[in-house]
Parts: structure tokens; C-alpha cells; sequence
């Protein structure tokens, strides 16, 4: 019998994935497992080495559905076998979210288990929306209601005479489909039609939409504005504020879906900045990074490293790999002592600082030929190594050969095509949710191009990191709106913000 694992109950918070407790990444870094509901932004998952699963139970999308009975048994019988399991909710675990049910199945059968809160739906949605649900103006109590159940039945637990008198906010989760018989219902029981109201859909995220109006009017301009679930229905007077202090919906790229096509965990740093722009990023990697299978030809050139003037990195990838090797073969970075290092632009030098080494040279423009032109005055008669991808762009050994360098090209790392898109990713394509793709390389351009069909191509706008990209990219026939004038991938997203206008050129955004 394995010994028995543990389960980790942890909120992920309410859709932007910055808004998850230091504990929960810690569990989803550690998780054999990780079974996750309908709610949780799917980039939380890039913290995971886990397998996942998604256990919706909502109707978003095509995934499997299961039922909470089936839930509980699969996270029973997955600790039973030894698993580290995390069970990540959206929002906090338990609000308004069957978190204690989970707990309690796992307490009945003896499986140790932690519960993480989470920052649940209310405060989130408020707070970036621009709303202070206590301010002390207008509400010294908050109530979080569920709006799931019909006001018109007898059985409804909810007493909304109380609720009408409630001296404070009201918060109802769950009733978008309701809307009309909510605000019909308060006012029955005495609450005024003035009373100021906004929905708040799809909060914390990119895509977040906040339609305001009273209690007479919401449910017509929550009709006509065609809001998404998941939305919370905020009623009271804290509502006013909003205008004043409303401050997420104004980022330069809110609203914005970008598509970033780094392979996995090499998007961090783009994922980051589109985030901190309030840019709605979508991991859609066309190559995966792996290791050499064979390392004969590497280990032979590090057996000499020391005859090297130049070492030219071109890539982080080309960085992790040597300096990797080197270490696992028992080495460290004092064999790179005698060579000077070039990096293709500030990522490349940045990765170079992790392993406290620092780059000779990087060029003013970020790019093979600005490389080469940077180089070519340092490198006659000397030894130049180019540690590379096994595919990529031949202008070094060119020029740098021309120049009258010994130049020496060493494959350290590969290359493989994926053959697919993720199934979130093509329903993104296909809803309009997926505005722009930012293409960051030649050989990125040319795979999204076999990768997508001529209708996708033509539901969204493509960005180009470089002249150099956006020329392969026009050749695989797709049409570029925007190329950076910096070639990083700052540079690439405010190309992308100058050329949307902001938030304000997307229909999606004027409701
Ligand atoms: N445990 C979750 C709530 C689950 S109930 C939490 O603590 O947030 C699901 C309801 O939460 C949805 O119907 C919606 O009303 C609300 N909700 C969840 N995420 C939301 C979001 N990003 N924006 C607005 N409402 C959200």
C-alpha cells in the first residue's frame, strides 16, 4: 500500500492570476495533481508540473463536466494512491463554492487536507471595478447573497424583506439569469427603485465589463450591454464612487486578448507585461523546447572552452542549455573565464546576470544583423562560438565568417513543431475574445500560420516583433498590422497598444 498523500483545498482567486496566495503557488508547485473548476484562469496552471484536469461544473465550454459526488471520489481515491493532490477553486473555496463539502468528504475518509482561501469574487470585482463595498459613506455592512435561488418560490431560503432593510451593500453572486426578479423582488419589499446598482462581469480580468444603473434600469441595460457570466450584481450606494476611482478598466491594453506565442515556460516575462498593461494573455505556443538527446558534439567542445574568444548567445534557451551542461557535467561557469559573451538583446543579457555572468556586448537593436555589425570590429582571427537552436537564421556565421572570425556553430538545444493549438485556445479564437497574436520570431510567424485556418486568421490582427518576423510572416500569408519599433516584447505590446487605441477601440468595451 502507498502511503496516503494529501489534499490542498486552494482558492485561486478571482480570475487575474496575480491575485493567488504565495501558499496556493507553493501547493500548485508541489501538486502530483491538480483538478481545477471552470472558474480558475487557466495561466495558474503554467506554475503547475502537474497533470491537471478541469472539473467544470458550469457550462463553460467543451470540457467534461462532473458531477460533486464524482469529484469528491476522484480526489479521494487519488490521495488513497499517494498523491499530492490540489484542488483549485475559483475565488475563495468556500464561498458560494462546495469548498466544505470537498473537506468534508476528505474528513469522512480520512484524507489530511489543507484549505487556502482564495480572494473571492466580491472584494475582487469591487475593488477593480472601482467600488468600496464598506465605504463609510454608505455601507456599514456587506452582505455576499446568492442569487441562484428564485425569489418567487416558496421554498427560497433567502428573506428578502430582510434584504431590502439590510442597512448596508448587497453582493449577489450567481444571478446574472435573475437580474429582472432580483431587482423586482427588493423593490417589492420596499427598496427603492433609485437604488444605484453595477454588474461587474468576468472582474479582475482583462475582459472585465461593469455596467452601472438603478434598480429600475439594470436589468435593461445589463440586456442590452449582453454581459457574461461570471457576474456579480453590487447593489447600494457605494456604486457612486465608481467613476471617481475606477482604475483597472482604464489600462492602456484593457480588454485586450493577446495571444503569446513563446514556448512554454519562456512566456514569463511577456505573460507579466501583458498583464501589468491589463492585456488578457493567451498561451498559444507553436514550438516546444527540448533537450539534445545526444550531447556528444556539446561535451566535446566543452572538453576545449577555454580556446574561445566570443561566445555569441542568441537566446535564453541557448544560455539555460550550455550553462546546464556545464554543470551537470560536474563543471561550473569558471570554464567560461577566457571568453568575452555577446547577447542578442537585454532578455538574453538578463539570463546571463542569473548565472552572475555578465554580456560584453548587446546590440542597439535586438537582431541578427545588428549583432553581426556590433561584433564584426572584435572578432577577426579570433574564435567565435555561437551556442543554437537546431534551426534558426544562418546571418551569423555569414558575417561573422566574411569578417574573418572562426566561427563555430554548436547545437545545444532543439526545436520540435507542435501540432495543435489548446482546445481553450481555439474556442478563444473562435468567441472573439482573441483580439491580436504577437509574433515573436520567424520560425513562430510561419508555424501559427500552418497552425491556423484562413477564418482564424482572420478573427484577429497580427503583430510582428521585427521587420525580420513580420517578412516571414507576410510570406506564410498572414497580414501584419503592427510592427514593434523595439524589438523585445515590451517593445511588441505597445505596438499593440498604439495600434488598438486602447481600451477604447474594442466594440466589447463600450457597453
Ligand atoms: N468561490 C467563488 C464563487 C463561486 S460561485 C468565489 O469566492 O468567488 C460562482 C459565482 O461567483 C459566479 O456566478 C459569479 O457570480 C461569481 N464570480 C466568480 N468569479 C467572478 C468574476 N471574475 N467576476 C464576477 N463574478 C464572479
Amino acid at each position: 500500500m502507498p502511503s496516503i498523500g494529501k489534499v490542498y483545498l486552494v482558492g485561486a482567486g478571482p480570475g487575474d492570476p496575480g491575485l493567488l496566495t504565495l501558499k496556493g503557488l507553493r501547493c500548485l508547485s508541489e501538486a502530483d495533481v491538480v483538478l481545477y473548476d471552470g472558474l480558475v484562469n487557466p495561466l495558474l496552471l503554467r506554475h503547475a508540473h502537474a497533470r491537471s484536469t478541469r472539473t467544470c461544473r458550469v457550462g463553460l465550454g467543451p470540457d467534461r463536466r462532473l458531477d460533486q459526488e464524482e469529484i469528491n471520489r476522484q480526489i479521494v481515491e487519488l490521495a488513497r494512491s499517494g498523491k499530492t493532490v490540489v484542488r483549485l477553486k475559483g475565488g475563495d473555496p468556500f464561498i458560494f463554492g462546495r469548498g466544505s463539502e470537498e473537506a468534508a468528504a476528505l474528513a469522512a475518509n480520512g484524507i489530511p487536507f489543507e484549505v487556502i482561501p482564495g480572494i473571492t469574487a466580491a472584494t475582487a470585482a469591487a475593488v477593480y471595478s472601482g467600488i468600496s463595498l464598506t465605504h463609510r459613506d454608505f455601507a456599514s455592512a456587506v452582505a455576499f447573497v446568492t442569487g441562484h435561488e428564485d425569489p418567487t418560490k416558496q421554498e427560497t431560503a433567502l428573506n428578502y424583506q430582510a434584504l431590502a432593510n439590510f442597512p448596508g451593500t448587497l453582493v449577489f453572486y450567481m444571478g446574472l439569469h435573475r437580474l429582472p426578479l432580483i431587482s423586482q423582488t427588493l423593490q417589492q419589499h420596499g427598496k427603492p427603485g433609485s437604488t444605484p446598482v453595477a454588474v461587474v462581469s468576468r472582474g479582475s480580468t482583462s475582459l472585465q465589463r461593469t455596467v452601472t444603473g438603478t434598480l429600475e434600469s439594470i436589468p435593461e441595460r445589463v440586456r442590452q450591454a449582453k454581459l457574461h457570466a461570471p457576474s456579480l450584481i453590487i447593489v447600494g450606494d457605494c456604486v457612486l464612487q465608481r467613476e471617481r476611482i475606477n482604475w483597472f478598466e482604464k489600462l492602456p491594453l484593457a480588454g485586450v486578448g493577446i495571444g503569446i506565442t513563446r514556448p512554454e515556460g519562456h512566456a514569463e516575462g511577456a505573460i507579466t507585461q501583458a498583464l501589468s498593461l491589463g492585456a488578457h494573455p493567451v498561451l498559444m505556443p507553436t514550438i516546444g523546447i527540448e533537450p539534445l538527446t545526444d550531447w556528444t558534439e556539446v561535451d566535446s567542445v566543452l572538453d576545449r572552452i577555454s580556446e574561445y574568444d566570443w561566445i555569441v548567445f542568441t537566446s535564453v534557451n541557448s544560455v539555460d542549455a550550455l550553462l546546464g551542461r556545464i554543470w551537470e557535467r560536474g563543471g561550473d561557469a569558471r570554464q567560461l573565464a577566457n571568453a568575452r559573451f555577446a547577447a542578442i538583446g537585454p532578455a538574453t543579457a538578463e539570463r546571463l546576470h542569473e548565472y552572475h555572468l555578465r554580456a560584453d556586448l548587446v546590440p542597439e537593436e535586438y537582431r541578427g544583423e545588428a549583432l553581426a555589425a556590433a561584433l564584426i570590429p572584435h572578432v577577426q582571427g579570433k574564435r567565435v562560438l555561437w551556442p543554437r537552436a537546431s534551426r534558426g537564421r544562418e546571418i551569423l556565421p555569414e558575417q561573422l565568417g566574411a569578417a574573418g572570425a572562426r566561427f563555430e556553430s554548436l547545437v545545444v538545444y532543439q526545436h520540435v513543431d507542435l501540432e495543435t493549438f489548446p482546445d481553450d485556445v481555439l474556442r478563444q479564437l473562435d468567441d472573439g475574445t482573441l483580439h491580436w497574436i504577437a509574433l515573436s520570431s520567424p520560425s513562430i510567424a510561419r508555424n501559427v500560420a500552418r497552425l491556423l485556418t484562413e477564418e482564424q486568421r482572420t478573427a484577429v490582427r497580427f503583430a510582428a516583433i521585427s521587420p525580420v518576423t513580420e517578412a516571414a510572416a507576410v510570406e506564410s500569408g498572414l497580414k501584419i498590422s503592427c510592427v514593434a519599433s523595439e524589438y523585445t516584447w515590451d517593445g511588441l505590446l505597445r505596438g499593440i497598444a498604439n495600434a488598438s487605441g486602447g481600451a477604447e477601440s474594442h466594440p466589447e468595451k463600450a457597453g
